[in-house]
């Protein structure tokens, strides 16, 4: 199973260089972020043909490479350690690497995700013998369950349904939820 590419941090050699951030002697950080939350950073030391990365605890070096555009100018890439060059590298478990390198997916993948956990949640209403449509809410507590494992697996059941509301939304942006 691929892992879904927007869940990782990422490195962007245009978005570097747009934010004039590829300047030799620079040092920055450089975040994930979930509203105000930083979810994972790199500090990034920029050298004259190579960027220092320092990620949980480890360092490691990515070669820049340029290549001459058509029409002028220069093209720049980080050269991933398998020897490609690619304008962004994703954080892996340590080091830094290609979406190939990584096994990482674009979004086509969300819509597994949601489908997952739709999956996931109507597992939770069999177990409490309540009608698979999220529509249909909340059923009674099934004969001989005890209330303790109900209000358990109730909570699951709704916790799952919203999970599968918020991977939804950010599959199909117009989506409204399935109630
Ligand atoms: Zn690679």
């Amino acid at each position: 199973m691929k892992n879904v590419i927007e869940e990782y941090l990422c490195i962007d050699v245009r978005r570097f260089l747009g934010e004039n951030l590829l300047v030799p002697g620079n040092f920055f950080t450089w975040q994930r972020m979930c509203g105000n939350e930083s979810l994972d950073k790199v500090a990034v030391q920029v050298n004259a043909e190579a960027l220092t990365l320092f990620y949980k605890k480890q360092t490691q070096s990515v070669m820049l490479v340029a290549t001459p555009c058509h029409f002028g100018g220069y093209r720049y890439w980080f050269r991933c350690c398998c020897g490609k060059r690619v304008a962004t590298l994703y954080a892996g478990d340590s080091r830094f690497a290609c979406r190939r390198c990584l096994n990482l997916n674009y979004q086509t993948q969300h819509q597994e995700r949601h489908e997952r956990l739709a999956k996931k949640a109507h597992g939770t209403r069999d177990s409490l013998d309540w009608p698979r449509g999220f529509s249909n809410g909340t059923g009674p507590k099934p004969k001989g369950m005890h209330w303790r494992t109900f209000e358990r697996l109730s909570v699951k059941a709704e916790n799952a349904v919203e999970q599968c509301n918020i991977a939804a939304r950010a599959r199909f942006p117009n989506y409204d939820g399935f109630g």
